[in-house]
């Protein structure tokens, strides 16, 4: 899975040391989100944890601004 990513966490676009990384609910569990694949990404911890339960893309935007490569990635990867 975090292979899948190439050790880049998808919200920040940063490579990290693999160990660095967590794997992210795009839409938290607790949101209703789903224990599948496609409902999870390479994230590194500070972005996993600052994204919190927020809606991703929300999220992204008030964090980077619109970064439509990175939205992208995440957008398909959800509809996988
Ligand atoms: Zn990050």
């Amino acid at each position: 899975m975090k292979e899948h990513f190439k050790c880049t966490c998808v919200y920040c676009g940063e490579t990290y040391e693999f160990k660095e990384l967590t794997l992210d609910h795009v839409k938290p569990r607790s949101r209703g989100g789903q224990d599948l694949t496609t409902n999870v990404v390479c994230a590194c911890q500070k972005c996993n944890q600052d994204k919190g339960s927020r809606n991703w893309l929300q999220w992204m935007r008030d964090r980077f601004g619109h970064k439509p490569i990175r939205e992208k990635t995440i957008s398909d990867h959800l509809a996988a």
